[in-house]
């Protein structure tokens, strides 16, 4: 099809693949970010699947390798720190920050617009218009709205879209690997290493380093605990932050209630093999996101489309989420270069998208409720490998 308008809402990892793919096919491409200042370190670690690197592989010559860390083993601990299982299995991890850095180079910061919040979509026969909270107007023959896990545009389109609290949250942290007693540091960054215990489970693994460093001594050790928290006033006073602030999503490093913080740390000492404990007590700055489950019926709304958590917001146990975002990302891109029109495109972009969504959230509420809530969970199960089509894939 001809080069067209396209506005992205949303300028993290989805809004940012799927700009750089629409621009690459000669597209007149826009990116409107909420946030007044270039993205801050968030969410930390990333389990880095194909989908995710596939852009910088194939389109940059970088390096997959000074991007991201490969660890050759999935092993799980006892209580007490032996090794209880090891399955030689190769994953990649990086951070949100290093690939952010990345594809933000390969974009053009002209067309990056920060303190863009759009607060809606208006349709017309042919266009869509996004409209800013100041005002601003912007027409485009396609709005991509990649506004994540909160997203507005899906409460515009899908007031009634169903999302629930998974039932626990994720503590999360890092530090970096030199703050560690080297013979904890050296335990960590060969492997994916897990503690699985009742009704929680705790995952380490190593990560670039905030500059983006892959070197070792540079990097970081990253954590993801899930922790069950009863919906109602258990989980209520989880999310009032340091200042008496009801939460939502998440509480970033800083925010957590000081008896949170306290309990945490206590509850590692006195509860985890000592090696993971020891991470969790060198971590300057612990957050929480909270997981939940979103899913929409439509991903498509005349011009305009949800791509990423914007869509479907999974729980983060086949460290899939910003696969599927880059993943809607190329079918999109593919679908508009084999239509005649951008409804066209969409039409056959949504089924195919839908089903990725619908697979990937079923997928990770069974390894989430076998983990959380079944105690079903045993080493070396393949159903708990990381993937975004299935495990391993
Ligand atoms: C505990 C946890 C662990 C995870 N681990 C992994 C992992 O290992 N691997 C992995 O791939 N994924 C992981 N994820 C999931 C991953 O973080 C998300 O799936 C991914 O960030 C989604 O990308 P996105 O671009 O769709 O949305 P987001 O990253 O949420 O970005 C949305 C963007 O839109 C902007 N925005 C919001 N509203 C507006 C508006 N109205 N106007 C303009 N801009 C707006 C926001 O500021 C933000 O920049 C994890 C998630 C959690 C909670």
């Amino acid at each position: 099809m001809d080069a067209a308008r396209i506005a992205v809402v949303g300028g993290s990892l989805g809004g940012l693949t799927a700009a750089c793919l629409l621009r690459d096919d000669g597209h007149d491409v826009r990116v409107y970010e909420r946030s007044s200042r270039e993205l801050e370190q968030r969410g930390a670690g990333i389990g880095f699947l194909e989908a995710t690197y596939r852009y910088l592989v194939e389109r940059t010559e970088l390096p997959l390798d000074e991007v991201s860390i490969s660890t050759d083993w999935i092993r799980h601990l006892d209580r007490h720190g032996k090794v209880a299982h090891a399955l030689e299995h190769r994953y990649l991890f990086s951070s949100w920050n290093a690939v952010y850095r990345q594809l933000l180079e390969h974009w053009d910061l002209d067309r990056y617009h920060l303190g863009h919040e759009i607060v809606s979509i208006e349709q017309r026969d042919e266009f869509a218009i996004a409209v800013c909270a100041d005002g601003t107007r912007i027409e485009a023959d396609l709005v991509v709205c990649a506004d994540g896990v909160g997203s507005t545009l899906r409460g515009q389109f899908q007031p009634d879209a169903s999302q629930g609290y998974a039932g626990y949250v994720a503590w999360r942290g890092m530090v970096p690997e030199a703050d560690l007693p080297s013979e904890i540091a050296g335990q960590l960054t060969d492997a994916i290493t897990y503690y699985v215990y009742a009704n929680s489970h705790i995952l380490v693994y190593p990560i670039p380093g905030i500059d983006g460093s892959v070197e070792p001594g540079d990097r970081l050790i990253n954590f993801v605990w899930y922790r069950n928290y009863l919906e109602g006033a258990e989980f209520e006073d989880l999310m009032t932050d340091v200042d008496g602030h009801r939460r939502d999503l998440s509480l970033p490093p800083g925010s957590v209630a000081p008896h949170h913080d306290a309990e945490v740390r206590a509850h590692a000492a006195a509860r985890l093999p000592p090696v993971i404990a020891n991470v969790v007590e060198h971590t300057e700055d612990l957050f929480v996101q909270v997981v939940y489950d979103i899913e929409v019926d439509k991903m498509v709304f005349g011009n305009a489309c949800l791509l990423g958590d914007a869509a479907f917001a999974v729980r983060p146990h086949a460290a899939a989420g910003t696969a599927k975002a880059a993943e809607d990302g190329w079918a999109l891109a593919r679908h508009l270069r084999a239509s005649e029109g951008v409804p066209e495109a969409l039409a056959a972009w949504e089924p195919e998208q839908l089903a990725l969504g619908r697979q990937l959230l079923e997928r990770t509420r069974r390894i989430g409720r076998r983990s959380q809530i079944d105690n079903t969970w045993t080493p070396g199960d393949p159903e708990f490998i990381f993937g975004l089509h299935a495990p391993g894939d």
